[in-house]
């Protein structure tokens, strides 16, 4: 009976904080949860970016910056796109916001009217559909499976589109499945989006850093034709270990940077300028310094693919990048285990976490529902654990 808004009351609550929620609910009850639901780095910022952002401290940045970031941090924004993406842009085209996840809020709220369509290839992140469903857009699901190694084929991406159709939002490396379009997948997909120059795509690159490939990150804005119509969407959060300081930034065409902007000015005036400051230094550094977390993740993917190879139902592609593997459990599916029946991926997630005290997030949180998130930032012995009890409950 409270009087809220239609706006919060159809919004989902975010299932990766929910399942977070619940796992220390049953750790508050004494039980032993292993974690694999989160999506944040288990290590510590780097000491020489804490150190800058107490410099700052020091020299009293202490007043609202820029509304659209201090103008240090926007070049540092600029020389990064140029190093690692040969992407060009100018001041007036970035935009520093309170996370990657507020670019994202403004980019749907300057770009969408309602019933504007906003094709989102699945699995996506958790937050995409209700960020455009706040801003009136639609989503429209594109479903991918574990045999595309869930990506979007240019032919689905034509069959989405629609007179309505007004953005693609993606991400690669993409959180949940860790899959990566590489340079040709992004030019394929863009000989589609070139016959359709009104569409624009938002291209989430937030896991850049954290891919296996041994090769560069594809950037779809370096695709030909594609710069004037693309968001470039990027943040500090997991490269850098940096979730909590609520840094990201966006490169876009003039227009939608400035939309963006004057978004902001009457939401939040601006990120948090500590964090600002101390972004300049990550951001100025090689992104050799945070190779040895890059390493580590690729050890911990192999091992949970090869743990997870040794039970049976769980099927599993070769995430390339960010660090989450998403195997297909659609095989328990009818199936009852200690007495509980199994009819979907969230009653799986949930008795995972019942019977062997391990957290994961249910595919369908990321619009797939045959599947689980499994996040590997967690330690080695973690990991091993949470698999190991997982194999007995299953099996
Ligand atoms: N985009 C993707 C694909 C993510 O996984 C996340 C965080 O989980 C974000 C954006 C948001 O990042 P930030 O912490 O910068 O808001």
């Amino acid at each position: 009976n409270q009087p809220l808004s239609d706006r919060i009351l159809n919004m989902s609550t975010s299932a990766t904080l929910a399942m977070a929620a619940k796992a220390r609910e049953l750790r508050g009850e004494g039980k032993d949860i292993i974690g694999l639901s989160l999506g944040e780095p288990d290590f510590n910022t780097p000491d020489f970016i804490k150190d800058a952002g107490i410099q700052a401290i020091n020299d009293n940045y202490n007043s609202y910056s820029p509304v659209d970031g201090y103008v240090e941090l926007k070049e540092a924004v600029i020389t990064k796109f140029k190093r690692d993406n040969n992407l060009t842009y100018t001041l007036p085209q970035v935009v520093v916001s309170t996370g990657a996840k507020q670019s994202l809020a403004n980019i749907a709220a300057v770009m969408l009217n309602k019933g504007d369509e906003v094709i989102l290839p699945c699995p996506y992140w958790v937050s995409y559909s209700d960020i455009v469903k706040l801003s009136e857009g639609v989503p429209v699901e594109v479903k991918t499976s574990i045999d595309t190694d869930f990506k979007m084929t240019p032919a689905q991406l034509e069959t989405a589109i629609t007179p309505k159709t007004k953005m693609v939002w993606f991400s690669s490396p993409c959180n949940p499945s860790g899959s990566l379009y590489s340079k040709a997948e992004l030019e394929a997909l863009a000989v589609v989006l070139r016959q359709h120059p009104n569409i624009y795509v938002v291209s989430d690159e937030i896991y850049e850093h954290i891919n296996y490939t041994g090769k560069a990150h594809a950037s779809m804005a370096g695709i030909d034709g594609m710069f004037n119509n693309t968001i470039t969407v990027n943040g500090v959060s997991k490269a850098f270990a940096m979730t909590g300081w609520r840094i990201g930034y966006i490169g876009a065409p003039d227009w939608i940077a400035r939309a963006c902007n004057k978004m902001q000015g009457q939401i939040t005036s601006g990120a948090n300028c500590i964090a600002q400051r101390a972004v300049i230094t990550a951001l100025n550094a090689d992104p050799s310094v945070v190779k040895f977390m890059i390493d580590e993740f690729k050890v911990r993917r192999d091992l949970v693919l090869d743990l997870l190879s040794n039970i049976e139902g769980f099927q599993t592609n070769t995430p390339e990048g960010a660090f989450y593997v998403f195997p297909d459990v659609s095989y328990f599916f009818g199936k009852t285990l200690r007495g509980k029946t199994i009819n979907n991926a969230t009653d799986f997630s949930l008795y995972l976490l019942e019977e062997a005290l391990v957290a994961t997030v249910t595919g369908d949180a990321f619009g797939n529902s045959n599947c689980i998130r499994i996040s590997y930032a967690a330690s080695q012995k973690e990991i091993i654990e949470a698999i190991k009890r997982i194999k007995e409950v299953v099996s």
